[in-house]
């Protein structure tokens, strides 16, 4: 043991999050102790409230602290048309591009058999129970442009084919492997106005 306990602690909940190896999480560790204790204490009560307030809409699956979320509840919205992605990070992404003016459905992952995910795993339930309640004219699928992106688009409009709704799959303006939620605001701009339908 090099480090006393509390800091042993700490590190070790810095190398649970993504891209954080040892050396830099006993990096981030050691900076914390030289913080002012204000900081510590807002920047701990953040972490605790953001776990604690927030939620998935009940509509979309979106991470908000009001149920239905700020989008699903804007009636000035074109619920006509949603659009269906992979994570939080991508409503964020598509709305700071300010383009977009439907609603969103988040699936929280993508079908992956090599990782034993299938339908049931994701969002697709309340997809389809939305679908049959509200007046949906389109769908525009927006997974990300890898294997498991291309398959969950392939079976959500297997499913929805029959029911006549405009399907649609966003451009390869993306690049393919990609991200959405990297992706920068002209490139996803051009991808949403570019998109095929199915
Ligand atoms: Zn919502």
């Amino acid at each position: 043991m090099y480090y006393p306990e509390p800091i042993t602690k700490l590190i070790d909940s810095f190398t649970k999050l993504p891209g954080i190896g040892p050396k830099t999480a006993a990096r981030l560790a050691f900076f914390v102790l030289e913080m002012e204790e204000d900081d510590v204490l807002d920047f701990a009560k953040s972490l605790v409230n953001a776990k604690r307030e927030l939620t998935h809409c009940s509509t979309c699956g979106h991470i908000t602290d009001q149920d239905p979320c700020s989008i699903c509840s804007d009636e000035s919205r074109d619920g006509t048309v949603i659009c269906v992605v992979q994570d939080p990070k991508d409503v964020i992404a598509m709305e700071k591009m300010k383009d977009f003016q439907g609603k969103y459905h988040v699936l929280h992952g993508t079908i992956s058999p090599m990782e034993g995910i299938g339908p049931e795993d994701i969002n697709v339930s309340t997809l389809i129970e939305r679908l049959k309640d509200e007046q949906v004219e389109e769908l525009i699928l927006a997974t990300n442009p890898n294997v498991e992106g291309e398959a969950t688009a392939m079976y959500i409009s297997r499913l929805v084919k029959p029911s006549g709704i405009r399907l649609s799959r966003i451009a390869h303006g993306l690049p393919v492997g990609g991200d959405l939620e990297y992706a920068d605001e002209v490139t996803l701009s051009k991808a949403l106005e570019g998109r095929r339908d199915l």
